[in-house]
């Protein structure tokens, strides 16, 4: 079974061709951070124009790239929400064109949905499982009992991980998207600031990431006040510690309370060195085997996209023609 993929739910456009939602035939990925690196942000007018502009290209070129003939794709799939409305257009309008001309069926898949199912790329899973979802606009815990059935546990109250990290960064100067950046510093650091972490109720799973952004913007502003110089790595260590500190913490307990066999981490953020190695560290001690998707399926991609797809395949769950970008959809419901 061939199935290709679109995403374009932000500012990364990707086309894919997966054999059997587990082997990547081609995945494309253009992405746009250059064009939003001079407004430290996503533009989202911006960004729908430039998927307008590759979206044909990508389309062949992931063709090309798979040696898969259009004849034998068995579906096409696309990210129908949630993301930015402008962006999800193009790639939905894009599928259905596509499912329309070939008179093949077209597969809607939840975004995240998408992150999680990049394990399968890689690994087997086996349920029930735990994942932690750490991206740029979600944090989640995100209990499976069995594939594609999905029991959000706990989830952030203000901003997500990812976007801690941004907002962190640009206060420091550092380049969008300041993840990487971040992460980087923190593990050259010889020292921290100790940040305060949010542990809320001690028998919640929810997240909060908006007190330590603010925690570490007063230390900032502190010092550009007294006109000192700014301890950039020092501050972005105790940020990352207390961002990995709350995260494995929580994952583990949920992990335990709910008897899952293996702990799965996705998201951008899945791509940070410090909290893949602490987490590693602590499934060891917790004898639950970790899954983490490589670096480069962590960061927005079709191939995803198609994995996810993939299982909506096995049921014959089709999407219709008139299927609708839909910027808040619900992942209990995708
Ligand atoms: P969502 O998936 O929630 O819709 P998104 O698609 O915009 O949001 P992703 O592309 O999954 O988000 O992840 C991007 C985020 O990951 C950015 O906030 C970026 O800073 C962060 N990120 C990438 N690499 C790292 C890293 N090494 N450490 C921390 N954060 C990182
Ligand atoms: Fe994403």
């Amino acid at each position: 079974v061939f199935i290709l993929a679109i995403e374009t739910s932000c500012d990364d456009t990707s086309v894919a061709i997966v054999e059997n939602g587990t082997v990547i035939r081609s995945n494309v990925v253009s992405s746009q951070i250059e064009t939003h690196q001079r407004f430290g942000g996503v533009v989202p007018e911006v960004a729908s124009r430039k998927h307008v502009e590759s979206i044909t290209w990508m389309l062949e070129e992931a063709v090309q790239e798979s040696g898969v003939s259009l004849q034998e794709l068995s579906a096409i799939a696309v990210t129908q929400g949630p993301g930015l409305v402008g962006s999800l257009l193009v790639g939905v309008v894009a599928g259905k064109a596509l499912a329309c001309a070939l008179e093949l069926p077209l597969i809607g898949v939840h975004h995240i949905a998408g992150h999680i199912y990049a394990n399968q790329l890689v690994h087997k899973l086996e349920y029930p499982l735990m994942a932690l979802v750490v991206s740029g606009g979600h944090t989640e815990l995100i209990f499976m009992d069995e594939p594609g059935k999905f029991k959000i546990i706990g989830r952030t109250r203000d901003d997500a991980a990812g976007e801690a990290y941004d907002k962190v960064a640009r206060a420091m100067h550092l380049p969008y998207p300041g993840g990487p950046y971040i992460d980087q510093l923190a593990q050259e650091a010889d020292h921290e600031i100790v940040m305060p972490r949010a542990w809320l109720d001690p028998i919640s799973y929810d997240f909060s990431f908006s007190g330590l952004k603010s925690a570490v913007l007063n230390v900032v502003n502190r010092s550009q006040m007294r006109g000192e110089e700014l301890q950039t790595a020092h501050i972005a260590k105790g940020f990352q510690e207390s961002v990995i500190d709350v995260l494995v913490t929580k994952a583990s307990r949920a992990v335990r309370e709910f008897g899952a066999k293996q702990l799965l981490l996705a998201g951008g953020v899945a791509a940070n060195k410090g909290l893949r190695s602490r987490l590693s560290e602590r499934c060891l001690e917790l004898n639950v085997p970790l899954l983490l998707p490589p670096l480069n399926l962590c960061m927005d991609n079709a191939a995803m996209i198609a994995a996810a797809a993939f299982l909506k395949w096995e049921q014959q769950e089709f999407s219709e023609l008139d299927l609708k970008a839909e910027p808040q959809l619900k992942l209990e419901e995708w």
